[in-house]
């Protein structure tokens, strides 16, 4: 069995942004040279998410003011932002978009349905964070 893992790294410049990532994991798949296995993609950090959906900007506005109105950015209204941080919006808009993805890899590419496409969740961006691409096969 061979394995590759590559780190991708994003530094959005708004707060909270959705950025389309299937070009970067093609691109770590064909440098595996792994024809049959599977591909994992997870965020590295508790307040970003990765997950499948559809490329269409419409979409992405809509999941960003959906999560905003289930956990609004408030710096003082979460229990967790007692601790001196004032991020705890961001946490819980991570959980709802989840933390990782597993794609199949069939005859060298990545098995998605037919608008099925990568995306990394930012919900407390400005600095540097990870995602964690793993893929193991033959
Ligand atoms: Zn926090």
């Amino acid at each position: 069995m061979k394995s590759h893992t590559a780190y991708l790294t994003f530094n959005t410049s708004e707060r909270c942004a959705i950025v389309h990532i299937t070009p970067q994991v093609e691109a770590e798949l064909a440098r595996s040279g792994i024809k049959e296995g599977l591909c994992l993609v997870n965020a590295m950090h508790i307040t970003s998410s990765v997950f499948v959906n559809d490329n269409e900007s419409g979409l992405h506005r809509d999941f960003l003011e959906w999560v905003e109105k289930l956990a609004p950015y408030d710096a003082h209204g979460y229990k967790h932002n007692l601790t001196g941080e004032d991020n705890g919006d961001a946490h819980l808009k991570r959980t709802v978009m989840g933390r990782e993805v597993v794609v199949a890899v069939t005859a060298g590419q990545l098995d998605f349905g037919p608008w099925e496409r990568i995306f990394y969740g930012e919900f407390d961006g400005r600095r540097r964070k990870r995602v964690l691409v793993k893929i193991i096969g033959e």
